[in-house]
């Protein structure tokens, strides 16, 4: 079932969410659903609170070439074990802030322990673009926003863009 994606701003953004205990049916149709809402989007990552759910899980899929095998991963308390000192700087953008894209550096490389839809424990290295979006799903996790690595007149600009298409929204 598809569900609908907040908009910057809105309090359940910038939480702090909760681990997960044990997975259970709901946390895994729950993680189906943000695949289905993700891929609908369309985009290459997800997190919870993105669908108001403050709880710790992301998923992401980050090919996006025509004809290669989707990779849908879903993190359940996905934690950055190690992070390369090489920087990368990509333009993100964000299913809960349509149409803006700015250049965030991060990372170039991050380890990635996560426990997956059965309960296994998981790891990786994540490189290029898989790192980034991994790094920004965690930030929402985090109740952090990839605007929050921009100057404040940028992030202003871009929150006061986003309270206008709210509005806009609202009144369609
Ligand atoms: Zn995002």
């Amino acid at each position: 079932m598809k569900r609908s994606i907040l908009i910057h701003p809105d309090p359940r953004l910038k939480k702090l969410c909760d681990p997960v205990a044990d997975i259970s049916d709901d946390l895994r149709k729950l993680a189906d659903d943000m695949l289905e809402t993700m891929y609908d989007a369309p985009g290459i990552g997800l997190a919870a609170p993105q669908i108001g759910v403050l709880n710790r899980l992301i998923v992401l899929d980050c090919v996006k070439e025509e004809g290669e095998t989707p990779r849908p991963l879903v993190m359940f308390n996905p934690e950055i074990v190690s992070s390369s000192d090489d920087l990368n700087v990509y333009e993100e953008g964000c299913l809960s802030i349509p149409d803006q894209y700015a250049e965030v550096t991060r990372p170039r490389e991050v380890e990635v322990a996560w426990m997956d839809q059965n309960g296994n424990a998981q790891s990786e290295v994540f490189d290029g673009l898989w790192a980034t979006c991994v790094q920004h799903e965690i930030d929402h996790l985090d109740g952090k926003l990839f605007i929050d690595y921009l100057k404040p007149l940028k992030r202003q600009m871009i929150t006061r863009k986003m309270q206008k298409l709210k509005r806009e929204r609202a009144r369609a």
